[in-house]
């Protein structure tokens, strides 16, 4: 079922198995267990070499993928991940947690995840045009709206989906939603690109409010946040609009630390930049003026930010996979942390897992990706109803229909914790961990 070859994909199988068996759900529904031999094989996995001419007339040759790992919901859906670290095993993990993820959504989608090792960094637009192009060439064959709806994922954001769906429209003579995330102007939907940050905080606004009664909000809450890309952004620029305030930010060169907080200009200043793949390092000195005076952070070179934050109540590891480690996290709960919530698909590693659940009868709450991240792909199945329809919902309709899922999703996950539980303490927190890859399981598992 997992190849010995699979770090990644095993690692999120075991998660949703040890959160089953570790529970009375197999107890009350033995017939489940059946279950899991089924959805932990891909339906179809493709692979497809992708050629495409570099700014120098030459050949290059990429591995293309595309995981379409279960229907049972609904059209495969999920992200494509242009990066070099791209291999099957990582892009088997992100259609694993897609196919939960996108249960918990709400909506009928089933999952599925695709890619190349393409690094687009350092590529001139001609060169990511050309990839994009030769990627979708060999992959238009295999998708189709009631098929297969791609979207972004990391190194894959408007531009790249605006390209790829040129190069579909163009080779299958045919305008129809076969991507998500699009432009505004041919088919895409208000707060696409803003839902996976502001869904994440949504959620958390919940954990927030449940674990302190009522009593408390963002307000006042200082909020560490790794990543800079869309994730991180709008995560920020939604904490600070609830009066948070925001103390990271990171990319893979390092991180930024911010005493006062990022504001939302220096926010932007990053957005601009980083879509011609700045590094922050660089951003801090394109922007001397908005990163200076009151304003002024502090860059640290090669690190992330969990151990370097201080003070924190909240934690939104917004970058990549396994990105905070079992010293990261005792360092974050020495730092104050009482809600770790993941924008990143499988934030945090087996460790860092290990030590938020221990943390709970202490009320330090985590909540994983597959749920507290779900708004993007939430979005992109309301970009799909949409689409079916031609028309385009407001901001404002889009915003509170996410606002709305993300708040069920929290519900649904927190009852569903608590009533297959198999904890004696009922005074702790309940583990928002069992609660999301339960909750995700059940439903696909009984359609
Ligand atoms: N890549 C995003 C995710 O991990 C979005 C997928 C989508 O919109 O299909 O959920």
């Amino acid at each position: 079922m997992v190849a010995a070859n699979e770090p990644e994909f095993q690692q999120a199988y075991n998660e949703l198995v040890h959160a089953l068996q570790d529970s009375t759900l197999f107890t009350e529904n033995p017939h489940y267990k059946k279950v899991i031999p089924v959805v932990s094989i891909p339906e179809r996995i493709i692979q497809f070499r992708v050629a495409w001419e570099n700014d120098q007339g030459e050949i290059e040759v990429n591995n293309g993928f595309r995981v379409q790992f279960n229907s049972n919901l609904g059209p495969y859906k999920g992200g494509l991940r242009f990066h070099p670290t791209v291999n099957l095993s990582i892009l088997k993990f992100l259609g694993f947690e897609q196919i939960f993820k996108n249960a918990l959504t709400g909506l009928s989608m089933g999952g599925g995840k695709g890619g190349s090792d393409f690094n687009p960094k350092g590529r001139s637009d001609n060169e990511i045009r050309r990839f994009c192009v030769a990627f979708m060439r060999q992959l238009a064959r295999y998708i189709g709206s009631d098929t297969d709806v791609p979207a972004g994922d990391i190194g894959v954001g408007g531009r790249e989906i605006g390209f790829l769906f040129g190069a579909y429209k163009q080779m299958q003579n045919n305008f129809t939603g076969i991507l998500t995330g699009k432009g505004l102007t041919w088919g895409g939907s208000l707060i696409r690109p803003e839902a996976t940050g502001y869904g994440l905080v949504y959620y958390v606004e919940k954990m927030i409010e449940k674990a302190s009664h009522g009593k408390e909000t963002f307000k006042g809450k200082r909020v560490a946040i790794s990543g800079s890309g869309n994730v991180a952004q709008y995560a920020a620029l939604k904490v600070i609009e609830l009066g948070g305030i925001v103390v990271s930010l990171s990319d893979s060169k390092g991180a930024i630390i911010s005493k006062n907080g990022i504001t939302p200009h220096q926010i932007s200043a990053i957005g601009d930049a980083k879509i011609k793949h700045k590094s922050l390092e660089q951003i801090i000195e394109l922007s001397a003026s908005a990163f200076s005076g009151s304003n002024s952070v502090q860059y640290l070179a090669g690190v992330r930010p969990w151990e370097h934050v201080g003070q924190v109540d909240v934690a939104l590891p917004s970058a990549t996979q396994n990105e905070v480690s079992g010293p990261e996290a005792k360092a974050l709960i020495e730092a104050g942390v009482k809600f770790v919530a993941e924008g990143s698909n499988m934030g945090s590693t087996k460790d860092a897992i290990d030590i938020f659940e221990a943390s709970r009868n202490t009320g330090v709450w985590y909540a994983p990706g597959k749920a507290a991240n779900c708004g993007g792909v939430a979005v992109s199945g309301l970009e799909m109803a949409q689409n079916s329809q031609r028309v385009q919902w407001t901001s404002e309709e889009v915003d509170s229909k996410l606002k709305n899922i993300m708040y069920t999703c929290f519900e649904n996950c927190y009852e569903t914790a608590i009533k297959y539980s198999v904890e004696k303490n009922t005074e702790s927190l309940p583990s928002l961990l069992k609660g999301a890859n339960i909750a995700g399981f059940i439903k696909v598992a009984d359609a």
